[in-house]
């Protein structure tokens, strides 16, 4: 058994329990997953300490991960997931997020790399950025 802390386009997050990955795609991708707030059908797994946890206490040979690996292997996760949910614009993050944030653009997750003062423009003008490090070179062994 797997949890998978789940959201919905409007934000709303919920738990959802399913036996492995595959069943969580399965019911994804055919629409039986549904916000049970508003019912809605487009559903995203958050990453969560709880279920990379779950996912990642041992490794591919069933030995047991030491805490340090689990901490490598949930960095490894979200990094993963950012890559894959969030669209690169490497240089450009600043005036992206500034254009999506004034509508100018459609409104979508970004990632890139922006100077600490192109951060601090965004923050005054209101505009959310996290500031993450993600380290490309992580390897589980
Ligand atoms: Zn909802």
């Amino acid at each position: 058994m797997i949890i998978f802390d789940l959201v919905c386009e409007f934000d709303h997050s919920f738990e959802g329990w399913f036996k492995n990955n595959d069943e969580f795609e399965a019911q994804q991708s055919s629409g039986l997953l549904t916000c049970p707030v508003c019912n809605s059908e487009n559903i995203v797994k958050v990453p969560s300490a709880t279920n990379i946890n779950l996912g990642k206490t041992k490794d591919n040979t069933g030995k047991q991960l030491d805490p340090n690996q689990q901490q490598i292997a949930i960095a490894q996760q979200v990094s993963n997931y950012i890559e894959n949910n969030f669209e690169d614009v490497g240089p450009e993050f600043s005036e992206t997020a500034k254009k999506i944030h004034y509508g100018e653009e459609v409104e979508r997750n970004i990632r890139g790399t922006a100077t600490e003062q192109e951060t601090k423009e965004l923050l005054e003008e209101g505009i959310e950025v996290l500031p993450i490090a993600i380290k490309k070179d992580i390897k589980l062994n």
